[in-house]
This record gives structure tokens, sequence and C-alpha cells, in this order.
């Protein structure tokens, strides 16, 4: 069967490349030259683990292709995928402007049955929205089903998470429309994935409702935190405690510097609107948001009272610049609130991040990117681990005290052994633990 899928971003990308790898061709579209240019070159224009292989693999094989044309892409297809970004507009909106106008260019386009899937994230209604919109541009009334078929991978894993979802979320109001996204996903079936099938509204909704409960969780453990260091508990066991519990769960249950990304606070915000407009305050998920938006204060705090209250022309050695490991991904990292914060307060910062670096480039300013861990600690008065990356899970700590001025570590998802790290000579603070 062929395919097309319009968006070739971290979600489109990873379509194209995993439904390739199912046998089926596919032509990724994306309206962006530069990137359509390096994708034909076997280049990929994200940091993902294992998708250049993949991608270069069902190229060789003749299954995967790039161009900007989307005529061609639709011409050849039954199932057309959009998977262009859905940012939020002022008001926390989720802008829709790039569904629309792939939708415009699919009814132009089309020249028979097409199935029209839409794997962005978007509000109750955009099925709707995008039927409307390919009935009004098709030059001939062609006969096509809209589908919500929302994605859940995760960067950082995307592959794996794709490959062996928890579930796979089919939205349709036609047999046969469902019958063929069924047909598509077939390996998936075969491993035993389970089906959700259900209306297109509903799949709109699931993937708002998941975003937002795992954002819950990450809020809630990081108010767990906050009490934790006033009471004197230790948010970890308070975590495993919790989590042992099957109706509790203990993924998720991570303190930190707050959730960011491109998913979270955006979606986040799109739901609390969402619900707003419809005339309903969510009152969790508005906490939710807010808890998340303090983060950045909090953590800060913790840096200025590590360096004694004044940070005005201290060094601050940041490992991990990525809202996660995994990814180069840098939209709404909460390390960037952070450093600008301390900017602001007159603390210098030089930073390393394995695969965040170059994207880190557009949002910072006056950053001094360094080679790696070490480099990034020469001189520095405090270092502050942002990022969980693995390889900063062994430092060599003995190298480290060489380097570093001041013996002050700063761990921002606890990542190091508290006991290990006083023995060694520094002082050391982390979130939620005593
Ligand atoms: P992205 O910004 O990485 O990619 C979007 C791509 O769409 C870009 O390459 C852009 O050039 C292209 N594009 C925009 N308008 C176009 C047009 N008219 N024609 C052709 N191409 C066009 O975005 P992303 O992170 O892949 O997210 C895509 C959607 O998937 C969003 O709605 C997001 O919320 C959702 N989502 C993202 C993730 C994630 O982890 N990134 C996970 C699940 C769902």
């Amino acid at each position: 069967m062929n395919i097309c899928v319009v968006g070739v971003g971290y979600v489109g990308l990873v379509t194209g490349a995993c439904f390739s790898e199912f046998g089926l061709r596919v032509t990724c579209v994306d309206n962006d030259d530069a990137k359509i240019d390096m994708l034909k070159q076997g280049k990929i224009p994200i940091y993902e683990p294992g998708l250049t292989e993949l991608v270069q693999k069902n190229m060789k094989e003749g299954r995967i292709s790039f161009t900007t044309d989307i005529k061609a892409g639709v011409g050849n297809a039954l199932a057309v995928f959009i998977a262009v970004g859905t940012p939020p507009d002022e008001q926390g909106r989720a802008d829709l402007r790039y569904v629309e106008e792939v939708a415009r260019s699919i009814g132009q386009t089309m020249n028979g049955y097409k199935v029209v899937v839409t794997k962005s994230t978007v509000p109750v209604g955009t099925g709707k929205l995008v039927e409307r919109t390919i009935k009004e541009h098709q030059s001939e009334p062609y006969p096509f089903d809209v589908v919500s078929n929302p994605e859940f991978l995760r960067e950082g894993s995307a592959i794996e998470d794709f490959m062996r979802p928890n579930r796979v979320v089919i939205g349709a109001e036609s047999q046969q429309a469902v019958a063929i996204l069924k047909d598509l996903y077939n390996p998936l079936y075969l491993i035993e994935t389970p089906f959700v099938i259900t209306d297109v509204a509903t799949a709109e909704m699931i993937k708002y409702a998941s975003n937002a409960f795992l954002a819950t969780k990450i809020s809630f453990i990081n108010e767990m935190a906050n009490i934790c260091e006033r009471v004197g508990a230790d948010v970890h066991q308070v975590a495993r405690g919790m989590g042992l519990d099957q109706r509790i769960g203990s993924k998720f249950l991570h303190p930190g510097p707050g959730f960011g990304g491109s998913c979270f606070p955006k979606d986040t915000r799109a739901i609390s609107q969402i619900a707003r407009e419809h005339g309903y305050e969510f009152r969790i998920v508005d906490a939710v948001i807010k808890v998340n938006e303090e983060r950045a204060d909090v953590m800060i705090e913790k840096i200025v009272a590590a360096l004694d209250g004044d940070v005005k022309g201290k060094v601050v050695a940041m490992l991990g610049l990525a809202f996660k490991p995994n990814t180069d991904d840098m939209r709404e990292s909460p390390t960037l609130p952070i450093i600008r914060g301390l900017q602001d307060k007159g603390a210098r910062f030089q930073a390393y991040d394995p695969a965040g670096m170059e994207h880190a480039k557009e949002y910072l300013q006056d950053v001094d990117y360094k080679s790696d861990a070490y480099d990034a600690a020469k001189g520095a008065d405090v270092l502050v681990l942002a990022t969980e990356w693995n390889r900063f899970r062994n430092i060599d700590w003995d190298r480290m005290k060489q380097l570093l001025k001041g013996l002050v570590v700063v761990d921002l998802r606890n990542i190091y052994d508290p006991e290990r790290m006083r023995a060694s000579g520094f002082t050391y603070i982390s979130v939620g633990r005593p």
C-alpha cells in the first residue's frame, strides 16, 4: 500500500520511517526545502536514536522517499497522514494554520478516495474542520474519510514507542477507514497491541487527557518534593512507596525542574483553553501549569542558595540543555528559564549537552558552549546537572575536583548519591531530599 506523511518533523519522520519498515511505500512531504534536501541525501535533520539507520535502510530498499511536492505524495497514496506542528498561539490554543494548509492542499490535489489521518495533536472539532476544508477545495467531489490517530511516541525512544506502543487509538466514523487503518497497523495488531476504536472527537480528546494526566503526575511529585524539603522527608522513597501501589504506578513520579518539550506545556495549555472556550475551568490542569511555571524559580533559588546568595559574576557549569536526554529538542526546555533567570542576576554559563547545543543557540544568548562535561566545569563556581544524559551518570569526581573552582553540585534530576557526593567532599544539593 502507498501512504503519504505530510510534515517530516519528530513525529512525521518517525511515522514515515516505521511504516516503511512495516513494508508500506511511504512518501514523506514537507514544505521545508532544506529539510527535504538533507533527507534525500540520507541525512536526518533531528537527533533521534536509531532513526538514521532506519531511514537509510528503507531508502535503499526503495520504500521511503522525500519530496516537497504534496501533489506527488497525495496522488499515489490511499492514506495521507497529517503530522505538521500545532504550536500554541498567544492564548495557548493550538494553532491549526498548518493543519488547515495541508487540508487545503489535500483537497486540491486528491484524485480519488483517500483516508486523511490526523496524527498531529489537535483540539476536538479539528476532524470536522479538516473535512470541511478538504470539501471546500476539492476540484471534484471525490469521497474521503477523516480519521484521528493521535501519536504517543516520546522523543529519545520514538522508534521503540512507535513499534511497541501501549495502544493504538483510531477515531473514525466509517468502517472502511477503520479497516484501512487496521491494515496499516497490522504488524502491531499481530504483537497484540490493544486498539481503541472510537469516534473522531473522543480520539482527539484521548491525546489531551493522556498528556494532561502525565503532566499532573509530574507537577504532583514536584509539589511533594517541595513539601519533603520542608519536613525532612525523602521524595524518592515517597515516590517508590507510592509507585509500588499498582493503582498509582511508578512512572512519571520523578521530581525535577518541571516538564518541558514540545508537548506537555503546549497540550496542558491547550486543553485548559479548550475547556474554557466551552464554559468550564479545568482547575486541576490550571494548577498543574502554574506549579510547572514556578519550577524554574524554585530551581534558581536552589542554585543561588548553593552560591551563598550571590551569583553576580559567578560561573555556572551546566550539564544538559535539552528538555530530556536522547534528544536535541530545546522547545520549552526547563533549562531555558533557569539559565535566563540566573543570567539576569549576573551569572555566567559554561554549558555542555551531547545533542542540544546547536538548537540551544537559537534560544539562549551569551552561553559559552563546551566540548564535554569536564570542559564545562573548568573554573566554575558551581556544577548544575540539568538533563540526565547517561554520560553524566558516571562522572569522574576526582577529575572534576581538579577542574571546578567551587566544590558545589546542584543536581536537578537527583541522579547522584548524596552520601557519596558528600563523602567525596562536595556540597551536594538535590530535589526533595533532606
Ligand atoms: P515538528 O515541528 O518537528 O515538525 C512539523 C513539520 O511540519 C516541520 O518539518 C514543518 O516544516 C512541517 N510543515 C509545516 N507546515 C507544513 C505544510 N503546510 N506542508 C508540509 N509540511 C509542513 O513537529 P513535531 O514535534 O513532529 O509535532 C507534530 C505534531 O505531533 C504536533 O501536533 C505535536 O503536538 C504532535 N506530537 C508530537 C510529539 C513529539 O514528541 N514531538 C509526540 C506526539 C505528538
